[in-house]
C-alpha cells in the first residue's frame, strides 16, 4: 500500500465526483450523450489508476484490481448508453449487454 497516494486518493475522488455531477446537472440530453464517455474514461483512469497503483507491490491484488478496471472502463464507454428522451445514463442491468430501451422513459436507446 502505498500511503501517499492513500493520502490524496479521497480529495481527487471528491473533486471529481462533485465537478462531474456539476459538469452534467441541468445539461440537455445531446450534451451528455457527447461527453459521458470522455468524462466516465478520465474518471474510471484517474480512480481505477490510482486504485490499481496502491496495489504495488501485491501483485495477486494488482492483477484483480487490473481486470476490475478494464471491465468497468469497458462497460461505462462502451456498454453505457445515454437517453436522448430525457437525459438519464443507462447502464447494463446484466452487467454485460447495453440497454435497448430507457428504463426510465422507454425511449429506444442508440
Ligand atoms: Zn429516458
Amino acid at each position: 500500500m502505498n500511503e501517499t497516494l492513500f493520502a490524496i486518493y479521497f480529495p481527487i475522488w471528491l473533486v471529481l465526483a462533485i465537478g462531474t455531477f456539476l459538469f452534467f446537472r441541468g445539461r440537455d440530453p445531446t450534451f451528455k450523450k457527447r461527453w459521458h464517455r470522455p468524462v466516465y474514461g478520465l474518471n474510471v483512469a484517474v480512480i481505477g489508476g490510482m486504485l490499481v497503483a496502491m496495489t504495488i507491490p501485491n501483485w495477486t491484488a494488482f492483477a484483480i484490481f487490473t481486470v476490475a478496471f478494464m471491465y468497468f472502463m469497458w462497460v461505462g464507454i462502451f456498454q453505457t448508453r445515454v437517453c436522448l428522451g430525457c437525459g438519464r445514463i443507462c447502464q447494463p442491468t446484466n452487467l454485460i449487454t447495453p440497454e435497448k430501451f430507457c428504463s426510465k422513459c422507454g425511449t429506444a436507446l442508440a
